[in-house]
């Protein structure tokens, strides 16, 4: 394994962080751990600097004021973009999936993202608020996936990303396709919070992180997020 000790970065609790997001970062650390993993987590404020050197970035959900803030703080930070560039492995939720696009509709203005993945969000007609489900991409190998959502906004594709998901019960970025991912970067609508629900996609970025395949990583007890799974996609199934 050529990482000893995984550096993961949970940024702007401050601002982005609903609906239980920093679990994802409580997930991937056990799960590194679980697997004899150093973890050294670091939570940064929208007011510090971001660390460049870290192996996973994640960001969270929120509501329009704070993501318009967020965004042009990351903008003037720039260590996301390098990061993406550097082929760091980063993960972000609903706002913060939006931010990483070239541009996201907020407070009533559509304001520039971070560029990282190449796709626009506008807003929607409506609110899309429940249980989600989809089928995962299968080129990454993370099968069903689960979330929950709660967006205005709705995403517009590009060509140098591909989707997450395609969608089974839901709207993720348009009623069709769920989330975005190019390189080593991955944007959900799913909130949940979405590795708590969505383990193989967690040992994905785990094993994207590490450099090593995600099929090498030692199998660890699943028996809850198994339970939490199947009580979910029933919670969605006709009665
Ligand atoms: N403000 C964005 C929207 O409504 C993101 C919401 C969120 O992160 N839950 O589309």
């Amino acid at each position: 394994m050529s990482i000893s000790t995984l550096r993961i970065v949970w940024l702007y609790p401050d601002l982005l962080s609903t609906y239980g997001d920093r679990g994802n970062l409580l997930v991937l650390a056990h799960r590194a751990r679980a697997r004899g993993i150093e973890v050294e987590p670091m939570q940064i404020r929208s007011d510090q600097h971001i660390p460049y050197g870290a192996d996973i970035y994640l960001i969270g959900g929120g509501e329009d004021g704070p993501q318009a803030v967020a965004a042009e703080r990351l903008l003037d930070d720039g260590a996301l973009g390098k990061a993406a560039e550097a082929g760091k492995t980063i993960m972000a939720v609903c706002a913060g999936y939006q931010l990483l696009g070239e541009s996201f509709y907020a407070n009533g203005r559509c304001y520039a993202g971070l560029g990282i993945l190449d796709l626009r969000s506008d807003r929607g007609e409506n609110r899309a608020v429940g249980e989600f489900t989809g089928e995962g991409s299968p080129v990454l190998g993370i099968g069903q996936i689960t979330g929950f959502e709660n967006h205005s906004g709705r995403t517009r594709l590009g060509e140098a990303v591909q989707p997450l998901a395609r969608v089974g019960a839901g709207v993720g970025n348009d009623g069709a396709t769920e989330g975005a991912w190019a390189g080593h970067v991955v944007g959900t609508y799913m909130h949940g919070p979405a590795l708590a629900r969505n383990p193989r996609l967690a040992d994905l970025l785990l094993a994207w992180a590490m450099g090593v395949s995600p099929d090498t990583l030692a199998p660890i007890d699943d028996t809850w997020p198994e339970r939490l799974r199947a009580e979910r996609f029933a919670a969605l199934a006709p009665e």
